[in-house]
This record gives structure tokens, C-alpha cells and sequence, in this order.
């Protein structure tokens, strides 16, 4: 396969990295991950802005402008006949004198299989395990997942789909997906230290009644139906959190119906 690496197209094997890249020593640096869908990258320009939006928020120069990203996705897409692939946009934060101050970094795209939850994950619905935790600048795409991908094992272990964070008293996000609540037919998501998810944004459009608030753990415990959304779990039901089981303990009707409506707008961009 081919990615992009600092300045071209070149074989995927041959990409490289400085060891003293702050990117690596500080965990330093950005990402964005979206996917095709029968060739066409779904919702580009909301990923393209994020990326965008979150380079200029941690201060790292952009080697190429929107046109220049968008022109070697289509390409990359085409020469790796990308039909239903993940495509990963990296910067790094380059290397300094001191390791510390941000430099101009690496630019890296790269194509990835995806890995979609199983059918059986949306018939019976997954669990999270809370943890204390906020993500440090939450709403820029860093590369920092130290907290959760040492949680693993743990998680894991329960038989776990992922973490939920909570602080204070008030839940934020899963690690890698954002939380929805439904209680009395009402449907609401928290806005504080999260990632503003493309899928997140897309469920909004679907649901524009949503409440955008800050949403307790207990109201999250005592919720009807519970989902969690990104752009590979497209929108998933959560009836299980540590040991209690969200409504009925089964995804419910409403989550269900959004998530049936996402999968027809996603058609309708696809033009399938
Ligand atoms: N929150 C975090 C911390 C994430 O890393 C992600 C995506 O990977 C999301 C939420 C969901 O965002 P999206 O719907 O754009 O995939």
C-alpha cells in the first residue's frame, strides 16, 4: 500500500520517524481517522476541519493547505483501491533543541482496515466501565491516549466495550466515541471536555431536539437508553455500565431508529 510521509506519496513500508520527535518523547501531536464507504470519504470536509482547527490549536504548522490534503486523500484512496477503508492523518510536533517547543512537524496519511463492531454488539448492546478522567484539551484530536490504552486490561478484562469518564460528578465521553442519553422519550449529550465527533454532529442533525447539557453520572445510570457514537461504532447502544444495566438491559427503540437513519444518510452521501 501507499501513504503519505513528510512531503510525498510513497510505498506505506518506507514512512518513517525521528525517535526525538516531541510527538514521541512528549506525546505531542494530532490525528484525525475518518473512512470511505464504496470509495467516497464520508464527511471529509468535517474531518478535514477538525484537523485543520486542531493543528492551528496546538500551534503546529501545516505542510498542506485543505486543497493539498484533499488532493493526496483521492489519490491515496484510488492507488490503494480504498473501497470501505480508515484513512489516519497524523502530525507530529517535530523536533527541537530544548524537546519541548513545537516545531514543524511530520505529516503523515496513511490507509488502515477497519474494524467495525460485530452485528451482535447492536443486537445486545456493549458495557462501559466508568473512570475518573478528562482528557487533557479535550476538544482537539491530540495523540494522547495514554489514560485509556493502559485501562485496557482492565476493561477488557469486565468484558468491557470501552471506558466512560466522568469528573465531579458529571460524565464526558468514552475514549474514543461520544455519549448519548435518553430518558422519558428526551434525548440529551453532554458538551465539557469532549471531542466534537463527526458522528456526534451528524446524530445532532438527526436529532436536532437533543438537549446539549451537562448530564450527571447518576442521570446517566438512570437513563432509559444509552448510546455511544464515532465513526467506526457509527451509533452503538450501551446497556451496561460497570454493573448496572441501562433500561430494559437491550438497546433501546429510540437508538435503534437513529441508528437506522444514520446508515441512510450515509447511503444517501455515498450515492448508493
Ligand atoms: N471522543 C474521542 C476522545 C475520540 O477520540 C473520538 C474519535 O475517535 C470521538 C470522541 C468520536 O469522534 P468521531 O465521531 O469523529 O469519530
Amino acid at each position: 500500500t501507499y501513504c503519505f510521509a513528510k512531503d510525498r506519496i510513497r510505498e506505506s513500508k518506507t514512512a518513517t520517524i525521528h525517535p526525538m520527535d516531541i510527538g514521541l518523547i512528549r506525546g505531542y501531536g494530532i490525528f484525525d481517522f475518518f473512512r470511505t464507504a464504496h470509495y467516497v470519504p464520508l464527511f471529509l470536509q468535517d474531518y478535514l476541519n477538525r484537523f485543520i482547527r486542531s493543528a492551528e490549536k496546538m500551534h503546529l504548522p501545516l505542510p498542506l493547505d485543505r486543497a493539498g490534503l484533499e488532493d493526496v486523500i483521492l489519490e491515496l484512496v484510488s492507488k490503494n483501491e480504498l473501497e470501505n477503508g480508515g484513512i489516519r492523518m497524523l502530525l507530529t510536533g517535530g523536533i527541537s533543541d530544548n524537546h519541548f517547543s513545537p516545531n514543524t512537524g511530520s505529516l503523515f496519511i496513511f490507509c488502515e482496515a477497519l474494524d467495525f463492531p460485530p452485528m451482535s454488539k447492536y443486537e445486545t448492546g456493549v458495557k462501559l466501565v466508568s473512570a475518573e478522567h478528562v482528557r487533557a484539551v479535550a476538544d482537539i484530536k491530540t495523540t494522547n491516549y495514554a489514560f485509556p490504552v493502559w485501562h485496557s486490561a482492565n476493561w477488557k478484562k469486565e468484558g468491557a466495550e470501552d471506558l466512560i469518564y466522568h469528573q465531579n460528578g458529571f460524565i464526558s465521553e468514552s475514549s474514543r466515541s461520544n455519549i448519548f442519553i435518553i430518558k422519558d422519550g428526551k434525548i440529551a449529550t453532554p458538551d465539557q471536555n469532549v471531542l466534537h465527533g463527526i458522528t456526534r454532529m451528524r446524530t445532532l442533525e438527526l436529532a436536532p431536539e437533543t438537549e446539549i447539557r451537562p448530564i450527571t453520572f447518576e442521570e446517566l445510570l438512570n437513563a432509559d437508553e444509552v448510546f455511544m457514537t464515532s465513526t467506526t461504532k457509527k451509533i452503538l447502544p450501551v446497556t451496561k455500565i460497570d454493573n448496572y444495566a441501562i433500561g430494559e438491559g437491550k438497546p433501546g427503540k429510540k437508538t435503534l431508529a437513529l441508528l437506522k437513519d444514520f446508515l441512510e444518510m450515509e447511503k444517501k452521501v455515498v450515492g448508493a
